[in-house]
């Protein structure tokens, strides 16, 4: 089975994609015609039914890399700069349609892929196509003579995706991939691969050799056990979740030692101050648990609010989060899309129970919304225990837990009372508070008066059991680098 099919996009136009894996430049059949069936979590019908690739498929892509990457490492950087800013204009020309697949099998709002996931992707490459010639090593003077380093591209590299954000996700791997001279198998999430079935047409338009980019959905039990064990993948980027970065290490160790990064979960703290700008604080706080329905690694998910103003706030914050239109993302009208899958709504709910259990005040919401799809209600318990589980565990879902702090000092343990470190919040017009709370906060990012951005130029990645490695900026080069020391005699 390797075909396409067409389904209903952004209002009513149709969007053609391959339903093949995507090896060395072409759509083709699973092994054993293997396939997987993907559903929309807006009314939870049957979607589309994609290839997925075994290991035999895996293996395909490695050799299809391998040959590729003979010649990409030495392609001039400026064919790299110029293939992927070719890509970067077909995917903000065919921008709708990613949207729209974005829409229909991640249950992403079509405004939020549109406004922010898309722009996101194509900053990365452009950004990224700019470093393809400036991977550059330093001169050094040896006793020997002198000495210089290179920063090589590593080989064949594979990047597993989760599903919360594929197609943004997708780039900050791809991009400093693609311009440190690597080739790159892309894993796509088995509940939402279509926007990855549509970048591959896009690869092509664009005019990459066969084998540079390489697309494979499959299941992560097999597609990407595959990779994450195969001897010839030299480098792996996993964002994921944490049970699974550990076995991805774990197998690392175990076969060829393949250099890992790992993007891993998050309990993000956003930290009100008496003295922060009220309006700011409500605004970025409501929007750091509900865009993307809370399933974002970098969810302000935990909400600490200085006991002076804590009654005000949670009255504030509960009548404004609590406020949501469920319905298709593809509208404009919809403000809240389903959450991806049935599992994932039970297990949110799950929590709801627990925080009761714990002590919590149900603030609002705490159930489905009845009717087809995944749909959940935005959810806040506020006096809620620092030990609690719903304070402690990544929900990965529309769900705020908020708890009152006296004092700087006190705030800072809780907020660092985590095996989590991957971003923060702090809210304060107080710029000398503001320096000693962002130095105190172990996370890979803390911005201040506001939450969550993520930027092409700056390092994005997590501390403690977030992760390893960064994406994005400069920073991100280094992963997918090696440096090679070479070394002149000019005097013995
Ligand atoms: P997941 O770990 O279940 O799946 C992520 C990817 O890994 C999928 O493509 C899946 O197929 C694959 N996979 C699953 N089992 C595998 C295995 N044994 N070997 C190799 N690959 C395997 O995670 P998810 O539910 O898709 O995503 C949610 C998690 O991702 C959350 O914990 C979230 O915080 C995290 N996340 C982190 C970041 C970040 O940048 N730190 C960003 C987004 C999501």
């Amino acid at each position: 089975m390797a075909s396409s099919i067409v389904l209903n996009g952004s209002e009513g136009r149709p969007v053609t994609v391959n339903t093949g894996l995507f090896i060395d430049n072409e759509f083709v059949p699973s092994s054993g015609n293997a396939t997987i069936d993907i559903e929309n979590p807006s009314t939870g019908a049957h979607l589309a039914t994609i290839s997925a690739a075994q290991k035999e498929d895996i293996d395909r892509a490695v050799a299809s890399s391998e040959k590729a990457f003979s010649t990409w490492k030495t392609s001039a950087p400026g064919v790299r700069r110029g293939l992927m800013n070719a890509l970067a204009d077909l995917i903000e020309k065919h921008a709708w349609e990613l949207a729209s697949l974005e829409a229909i099998d991640a249950g992403i709002l079509y405004s939020d892929s549109m406004g922010l996931h898309i722009p996101q992707t194509v900053e990365n490459l452009r950004y990224f196509s700019g470093w393809a010639d400036k991977v550059d090593g330093q001169s050094l003077t040896i006793a020997e003579g002198f000495a210089y380093t290179r920063r090589e591209p590593i080989g064949v590299c594979a990047g597993i995706v989760p599903w919360n954000s594929p197609l943004m996700i997708t780039s900050w791997k791809l991009s400093p991939a693609l311009a440190a001279g690597n080739t790159i198998i892309l894993k796509t999430p088995e509940l939402c691969p279509l926007f990855g079935q549509k970048l591959a047409q896009l690869v092509v338009e664009a005019g990459f050799p066969p084998g540079v980019i390489n697309i494979v959905c499959g299941l992560g039990t097999v597609a990407g056990a595959a990779l994450s064990e195969h001897m010839r993948v030299k480098k792996l980027s996993f964002t994921g979740s944490p049970a699974v970065g550990r076995q991805i290490m774990a197998t690392s160790a175990r076969t060829n030692l393949k250099k890992v990064t790992l993007e891993l979960g998050g309990k993000g703290p956003s930290i009100v101050f008496d003295d922060a700008d009220f309006e700011k604080a409500l605004f970025w706080t409501t929007m750091g648990i509900s865009v993307n329905n809370g399933q974002v690694c970098i969810a302000g998910s935990r909400i600490y609010v200085q006991d002076t103003i804590y009654d005000k706030f949670i009255k504030e914050f509960s009548a404004r989060a609590s406020k949501a239109v469920h319905g298709d993302p593809l509208l404009s009208t919809t403000t809240k899309g389903p959450v991806i899958s049935a599992v994932q709504r039970e297990r949110i709910l799950s929590f709801v129970e627990k925080g009761l259990e714990s002590g919590g005040a149900l603030l609002h919401g705490g159930k489905a919304i009845d009717g087809p799809g995944h749909f959940i209600a935005n959810t806040a318990f506020a006096n809620v225990d620092q030990s609690a589980s719903i304070m402690q565990q990544e929900i990965f879902g529309p769900f705020a837990s908020i708890a009152s702090f006296k004092t700087e000092e006190e705030v800072i343990a809780k907020a660092n009372d985590s095996v989590y470190g991957l971003s923060a919040a702090v809210f304060t017009t107080n710029l000398d508070r503001a320096f000693r709370v962002t130095e105190a906060i172990e996370a890979g990012q803390v911005t201040v008066n506001m939450w969550g951005t993520v930027n092409a130029n700056t390092p994005f990645g997590g501390v403690k059991e977030s992760g390893i490695g960064r994406e994005m900026g400069k920073d991100a080069l280094d992963d997918w680098t090696t440096v090679k020391s070479v070394k002149y005699n000019l005097k013995m």
